[in-house]
């Protein structure tokens, strides 16, 4: 059953319910409310003909019975005119008096009530005519002498009643079949634009397009943001797979190269036997494979969450020191490598991996600075974060590149940036790296001037129960104080 019939019906069903509780409600309230005013003037009759029986209508009989001689008295007009019939019963059931409307009737008004004790009220028919019939017994000294029973006809209250049932059954039943048709097509055009989802879902399905989206006019109702979000989740979806197509063809397109270049060594080497050029090609190129597909490795084991890192307090400033003295092994020629701004600073991190960072960074810089520029590696805290700064007085980086340097296989100049070993996955590890310690990486760059990169790292700020400890707090004042060394020299 489709969600729209399984709706329609449950309204519909609901709707009709609700007439229906409705309708029974109205109903009892009119009846109750119309017996009870009949009640209420059989009542006032019954009292009138009390009030009028007095002392000398009962009479004591030969064996000291009191006993009714009573004769309704014929001023009582209000019986005759009115559609209250009375009758008065002795207490041995003789009909003593009754209202000159009934004309000749002698029967019981109510024959089942004659014999009992209470007053009693009861809906009785007679010769066909639906009555409501009050019957009192009237007490001297604790003896019933007579009953009297006051009736009236509610044949009109049940007519009423009747009409009543039959205008509700009606409106019942014109409000079911107008529910049925007007939810139906109102459920109909509040989930057209789900059919309208489904079938370009199944058409992106069909036909492999991601590119498609689902077109959405209405009010941004629960509809409209589920819309938002399927297309959302469809840009999402696109951009990934793109991403994954694009990694695989500039994976390919990587591994191509340097297979090439080793095939075209080893015919090189069947034909002419092996040479140096061609065996040092081939170990080069094998290098590079190699080196790609360890920092390829590096990425997927990240992407998946496997690349733990080893975290440790440490003071940044002792580890850019290391890294210094390594560029300056590194250097083999290239441009000079100086310390800058060099302050303190503790972060809370995985020295091995910001050491990575720290190389892929000097040497992309050594990579793109001559030999006579210099390259001044520089840490100081600032705020909260603990700054690292790489700048290079190199070639730079055009405006329009720098957005996607960080991106996996982005060069600037592919050809040269090949010629110098990189596969443009240096910057991808570095942004993973300083991502990966809560922090970041961001770069500045003016052709022809030079690049800096700049690493913001979480900075460790110590704890307060160290500046209780006067000792502590002296040795921290002292290590602040000291001066920055700047322009230190390597290997000039
Ligand atoms: P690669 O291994 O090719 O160097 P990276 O991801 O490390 O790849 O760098 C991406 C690109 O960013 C490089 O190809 C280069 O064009 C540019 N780049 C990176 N660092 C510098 C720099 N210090 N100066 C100029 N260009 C740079």
């Amino acid at each position: 059953m489709s969600i729209r019939l399984r709706l329609t019906l449950t309204y519909s069903a609901v709707l009709v319910s609700i007439l229906l509780i409705f309708s029974a409600t109205v109903i009892s309230v009119l009846h109750w409310a119309l017996i009870d005013s009949v009640d209420r003037s059989l009542d006032e009759t019954v009292n009138e003909v009390i009030r009028s029986i007095e002392g000398p209508n009962i009479q004591l009989s030969r064996q000291g019975e009191p006993t009714l001689v009573f004769e309704l008295p014929p001023e009582l007009d209000i019986f005759r005119a009115s559609n209250v019939f009375v009758q008065v019963w002795t207490h041995d059931g003789r009909l003593n008096s009754s209202s000159n409307n009934l004309g000749g009737y002698s029967a019981p008004l109510d024959a089942g009530a004659l014999t009992t004790q209470e007053q009693t009220r009861r809906n009785v028919v007679l010769n066909g005519f639906p009555l409501r019939v009050l019957t009192r017994p009237l007490f001297v000294s604790d003896r019933i002498v007579g009953r009297i029973q006051a009736a009236q006809a509610i044949s009109p209250i049940l007519e009423a009643q009747s009409r009543v049932t039959a205008v509700m059954l009606v409106a019942g039943v014109f409000a079911f079949i107008t529910s049925l048709f007007l939810g139906n097509a109102l459920i109909e055009r509040a989930l057209r634009p789900i059919e309208t989802i489904a079938e370009a879902a199944s058409q992106i399905a069909t036909g492999d397009d991601l590119s498609r989206r689902i077109p959405y006019s209405g009010p941004m109702d629960e509809l409209g943001r589920l819309t938002v979000v399927f297309n959302a989740t469809l840009e999402r979806l696109e951009r990934l797979f793109n991403a994954q197509r694009r990694f695989v063809a500039d994976v390919s397109h990587e591994l191509r190269t340097p297979l090439t270049v080793i095939q075209g060594n080893v015919d090189i080497i069947r034909r002419y036997g092996p040479d140096n050029d061609s065996l040092d090609a081939i170990a080069g190129e094998s290098k590079r494979m190699a080196r790609m597909v360890g920092d390829l490795l590096l990425l997927a084991q990240a992407d998946a969450g496997e690349l733990p890192l080893i975290t440790q307090n440490l003071e940044l400033d002792t580890l850019v020191l290391e890294v210094f003295e390594q560029a300056k092994v590194l250097r083999q020629g290239g441009a000079t490598v100086q310390l800058g701004r060099f302050e303190p600073v503790r972060v809370h991190a995985d020295p091995d991996r910001l050491k990575q960072l720290l190389l892929n960074l000097i040497g992309n810089a050594f990579k793109y600075t001559p030999a006579e520029g210099t390259i001044t590696l520089s840490v100081w805290p600032d705020g909260p974060e603990a700054l690292i700064a790489v700048a290079d007085t190199g070639e730079g980086i055009p405006p329009d590149d720098l957005p996607h340097i960080f991106e996996r296989f982005y060069r600037v100049d592919k050809a040269r940036a090949r010629k110098q070993g990189g596969a443009g996955l240096g910057l991808a590890i570095a942004r993973w790296i300083a991502e990966a310690h809560g922090g970041r990486i961001t770069v500045q760059s003016t052709p022809g001037v030079g690049t800096t990169f700049t690493i913001h790292l979480p900075r460790q700020i110590p704890p307060p129960e160290s500046l209780a400890d006067p000792g502590a707090a002296l040795r921290l004042a002292r290590q602040q104080k000291r001066p920055a060394s700047k322009g230190v020299d390597a290997g000039r």
